[in-house]
């Protein structure tokens, strides 16, 4: 098999993401790449931010707990993906940078409380399930209002922007919608909550289409690292 180096993979997809912006009229340095290193080695990660990466994201509360500490001296950001358990909050909250998943006014007041014990404003975006999947965690579109709504009285909490996970399709175009969808939800709330800027949306096989729909993080892993194993 031909092996492409990590470098390699990088410049290009830093090269499309440039293009994707430029293509939507985007300043591209409104993007920001989220390296997605779950079920990777600790090794793959090192290489990584010895080439400059500086934002990764984990899916897991545990196995991101442990790389973090292992990861040491490269000032980097860690940013949760993945959903997130009331009962691992308090460990997510000492670890995250970023929360891309918040689902509930439960789990909102739990990150609240959490972040007020350490003297912290936990960032935090709302996943919105867009399509009904069951294994799909996210609030419903009709939802975010609501939950925007009641996490108003949470100090220490600060709601950035909007995610999503749309369904998988083979051609990248068939997500756009959602993507687009996305960004319509967000603006719609404008007006009220004030401008939310984060669109996490985009992954390996949609990032482009993302980035032209307005995405300011996408979330990369295989594209980068490989198939996990
Ligand atoms: C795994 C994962 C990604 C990265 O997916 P790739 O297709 O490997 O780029 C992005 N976002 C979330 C929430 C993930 O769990």
């Amino acid at each position: 098999m031909y092996y492409i180096m990590l470098s390699e993979r990088i410049s290009s997809i830093f090269k499309k993401i440039t293009y994707a912006a430029l293509r939507a009229g985007r300043n591209p340095e409104e993007i920001k790449l989220v390296a997605v290193t779950k079920s990777q080695p600790l090794d793959k990660i090192i290489e990584a931010a010895d080439l400059g990466l500086r934002i990764f994201g984990e899916n897991r509360v545990q196995e991101a707990k442990q790389k973090i500490e292992k990861v040491t001296g490269f000032n980097l950001e860690w940013h949760l993906v993945g959903h997130l358990q009331t009962n691992k909050t308090k460990e997510a909250v000492r670890l995250f940078t970023l929360i891309h998943s918040l689902d509930s006014e439960k789990l909102a007041i739990v990150i609240n409380r959490e972040a007020e014990k350490i003297g912290k404003i936990q960032r935090v975006l709302i996943q919105v399930k867009l399509s009904e999947e069951e294994t799909k965690y996210g609030v419903n579109e009709e939802e975010v209002e609501g939950l925007l709504e009641k996490c108003q009285i949470l100090k220490n909490i600060k709601i950035e922007g909007l995610m999503t996970i749309p369904p998988f399709y083979e051609n990248p175009e068939d997500v756009r919608p959602y993507f687009r969808k996305l960004r319509e939800i967000r603006n719609s709330l404008a007006s009220k909550y004030g401008y939310l800027r984060e669109l996490s949306m985009g992954m390996s096989n949609d990032f482009e289409v993302a980035i032209e729909e307005g995405a300011t993080f996408v979330r990369i892993g295989t594209a980068l690292f490989g198939p996990r194993i």
